[in-house]
């Protein structure tokens, strides 16, 4: 079945980044935008747009609503993007009733990933390691206190329908597994909609690793190689890299393979991606897979020169890989730095409003993501991720000095952002060693207590700018 226009279930860059890909695929794109989303971006680049709505974000977060949408604005395919529905059952089944393509994988196996007690098990049936656990989810206090005495301590106290580095807890001793408990309980119900946790051995300083995986309706499942998402504050992405720069290619090959097994126990269909612990000593263990495409997916694309997103589209319209797994090699370096508005000398604090000037980056082997331009106000309801710079270089070495001169090169006037944090991180020898843990933001809180030294001429040109704007030259 060919798709002509799809509607863009989501908004800020990766709603940009589809339209993307279907303008270059000849597809109408179709953005839908709360009254906050009025100007933005994503509203600008899609062919048609429609309101769901004054409220912020019920109108992203009815499933309903936005395939009754898709259905009168005859669209014949719906992309769900990253958070949002994008891992709601509900949304893939009712595309599938109304007669519109979902852009990812069945309800059936959306709801069984979406649960990290039942990937497990998956996991396990594939013969894939998994991180000590529990046996499913807790049944209560006594069962966690019981459970983690047998798996050891110290634990992570985890929600099983987690997300986005939410509603997980180290407990290092009963004492804090009996603290932790009712929290999470209640983070998870809130956040999640489903008191259900479970308890895993805690990793000491894991490398994160996840391995990208396409997957087609005729039985056709390879890899992308893997990404190192290693550098996280609370559990949440900050800087992605790829390939990792802490796998040697037998590793490579190993984990690839482990996550093509995984796919392929559920069936999974379209892009995916299986997320793995790497231990000190060695060892990898399968911690979950995301049913969606992920905000670093463009690391792998510029590695690989797969575009993941057009892929997604072709393997929802019915077509077959056009790769096999040899045909797929990787080049190079990539890392993604996440820009958020945010204030990272103030504990992270996030700096929504006006951006009153924004100089994009370019030259070779860089790449911007974002959903940001100059006199664009960033509305304080949604994540504050508002751009993805992106850089590609030849080896790792030429990749930090390249990205040093792209975040240099990169200005964001009228908000804090996370470009000086990075800066600093890259000048630090463990950094630049690249050898480093999921530890590294905890361990080095002084790289937030950087002074910021703007070039003289920048600042000058800022200036002139601003001045020549007021004055309506
Ligand atoms: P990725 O796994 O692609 O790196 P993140 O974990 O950063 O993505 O999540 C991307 C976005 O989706 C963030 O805005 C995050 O808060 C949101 N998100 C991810 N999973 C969930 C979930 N289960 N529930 C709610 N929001 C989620
Ligand atoms: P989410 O669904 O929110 O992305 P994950 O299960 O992927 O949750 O975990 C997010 C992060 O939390 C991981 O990247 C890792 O840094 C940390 N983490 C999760 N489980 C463990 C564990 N068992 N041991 C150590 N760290 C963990
Ligand atoms: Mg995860």
């Amino acid at each position: 079945m060919k798709i002509r226009k799809v509607l863009i279930a989501n908004r800020g860059e990766i709603a940009v980044r589809i339209a993307r890909a279907c303008q270059e695929m000849g597809i109408k794109a179709v953005a839908i935008h709360s009254e906050a989303d009025r100007y933005a971006l994503h509203v600008k680049k899609a062919d048609e747009a429609h309101s769901i709505g004054a409220d912020p974000l019920t109108g992203y977060l009815n499933p309903h609503h936005i395939v009754n949408l898709a259905v009168e604005t005859g669209c014949d395919a719906l992309h769900p993007g990253y958070g949002f529905l994008s891992e709601n059952a509900t949304l893939a089944a009712v595309c599938r009733e109304r007669g519109i393509r979902f852009i990812g994988p069945s309800a059936d196996v959306i709801r069984k990933m979406g649960d990290k007690t039942e990937a497990r098990t998956a996991a396990i049936a594939a013969g894939v390691p998994v991180t000590p656990g529990s046996k499913g989810n807790l049944r209560d206090l006594d069962d966690a206190v019981k459970q983690a005495e047998a798996i050891g301590y110290p634990v992570m106290l985890k929600a099983t329908s987690g997300g986005g580095g939410r509603g997980i807890r180290r407990c290092n001793d009963e004492k804090e597994l009996r603290q932790n408990y009712e929290r999470v309980i209640s983070e998870a119900t809130k956040a999640f909609g489903s008191a259900d946790v479970f308890l895993e051995k805690c990793i000491v300083n894991p490398r994160h690793i996840e391995v990208q995986v396409l997957a087609d309706s005729h039985g056709n499942v390879i890899h992308l190689f893997e990404r190192d998402c290693s550098i996280q504050r609370r559990n949440q992405k900050l800087i992605e890299l790829a390939p990792s720069p802490q796998l040697d290619e037998a590793q490579r090959q190993y984990i690839g393979d482990l996550a093509v097994r995984v796919s392929r126990e559920v069936g999974y269909e379209n892009a995916g991606t299986v997320e793995f612990l790497l231990a000190d000593n060695g060892d990898f263990y399968f911690m979950e897979m995301n049913t969606r495409v992920q905000v670093e997916h463009t690391i792998t694309e510029q590695i690989t020169g797969v575009d993941i997103v057009k892929e997604q589209i072709r393997i929802a319209a019915g077509e077959a890989l056009r790769f096999k797994q040899e045909d797929i090699a990787y080049k190079g370096f990539a890392a993604q730095f996440r820009i958020n508005a945010e204030d990272p000398k103030n504990g992270f604090l996030p700096s929504f409003g006006r951006i009153s000037r924004y100089y994009s980056p370019g030259g070779p082997g860089v790449r911007t993501d974002a959903a940001i331009y100059t006199g664009y106000e960033i509305p304080p309801y949604y994540d504050s991720m508002c751009a993805k710079l992106i850089v590609w270089a030849m080896d790792w070495q030429e990749l930090i000095e390249r990205s040093q001169r792209a975040l240099n090169d990169m200005s964001i006037f009228g908000i804090k952002t996370t470009i000086p944090y990075y800066q600093e991180i890259l000048k630090h020898e463990e950094f630049r060693s690249g050898s480093f843990n999921t530890g590294f933001v905890e361990a080095h809180p002084e790289l937030t207590q950087y002074s910021i030294k703007r070039r003289p001429e920048s600042l000058a040109a800022a200036l002139a700018a601003t001045i020549a704007a007021q004055a309506g030259l």
